[in-house]
């Protein structure tokens, strides 16, 4: 684990300013302010997850009152997805930053499969920014990054979660807990047909090896895409069946599990990223 923690710092500020690097972009390797930052361009280009967003995962959702079936369009709390409507997640709260695609899903792939970790520090910093945002910075005690097996992790070398819970934890002064939750079984690829099938194996699949580390205190799980949220009820499960007083989740991206729910894009795009161009 070490490696990658040091292959990240070594590319920190700190050393920017003593050897008078000049910071580069993560994603395009063009000049940038700072190094934890994308450039304009890049930043400017993120999906960011505005506008709309459901009440319980934050997926992107049609605009108030064009929900149907959803809260009334004066209802006080915001509406749920579909995918809210139907299924009870064991998570308290979940956000994320950007919308998987684009940019956003390049920038998750890269980190993931390319081993691109000098990626974690952009993404880890708006995260750290949607936490505050949205109150998870003074709510959650301790963050928990989802858990990878351990045939996986021997094969990748790093899990990407735990690499943005590490500077995520950092960036909030919140201590980090790597090795609470444990990924107990591979899934069995016959149950990863259906939805239903993938979300009771995910269930299964977590577990807390460390309670008293986590009882009574309110857990930020850390990940890098929120799909169906049934990862992230998986760890929040065993963390609440620990003792866990509640559970919030912050991802880097949030994919719209179900296209009913797809909010109008040249609406997401002129809500948000078009005003940061014309800044
Ligand atoms: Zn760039
Ligand atoms: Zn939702």
């Amino acid at each position: 684990m070490g490696g990658w923690a040091s292959r990240i710092r070594g590319t920190g500020l700190l050393l920017d300013i003593l050897f008078g690097e000049q910071p580069t972009c993560a994603l395009c390797s063009s000049p940038a302010a700072r190094r934890d930052r994308l450039c304009e361009p890049c930043q400017a280009g993120l999906p960011l997850a505005v506008g709309a967003r459901c009440g319980k995962c934050s997926a992107p959702i049609r605009l108030r009152g064009e929900v149907e079936g959803g809260a009334a369009g004066d209802a006080p709390t915001a509406p749920l997805c579909r995918g809210c409507q139907e299924t009870q997640h064991y998570f308290a709260a979940a956000s994320a930053v950007a919308v998987y695609e684009g940019a956003a899903r390049t920038m998750v792939a890269d980190l993931k499969y390319r081993a691109r970790l000098e990626l974690a520090l952009p993404m880890a910093r708006l995260m750290a920014a949607e936490c505050a945002r949205v109150g998870f910075a003074h709510r959650c005690d301790v963050a928990v990054p989802v858990p990878m097996h351990r045939a996986k992790l021997a094969l990748r070398g790093y899990n990407q979660a735990e690499v943005l819970c590490t500077e995520v934890a950092r960036a909030l002064w919140m201590p980090q807990l790597p090795d609470v939750l444990t990924r107990s079984e591979l899934q069995e690829s016959q149950t990863l047909h259906d939805r239903a099938g993938r979300r009771a194996n995910a269930l299964r699949a977590y577990s807390c090896v460390r309670p008293k580390a986590v009882a009574g205190r309110s857990v930020l799980v850390v990940d890098d895409v929120l799909t169906s949220g049934a990862t992230a009820d998986g760890c929040a499960r065993a963390l609440l069946r620990a003792g866990a007083r509640e559970v919030c989740v912050i991802t880097f991206a949030v994919s719209v599990a179900d296209a009913r729910d797809w909010i109008d894009r040249s609406r997401l795009r002129s809500n948000g990223v078009e005003s940061i161009i014309k800044q």
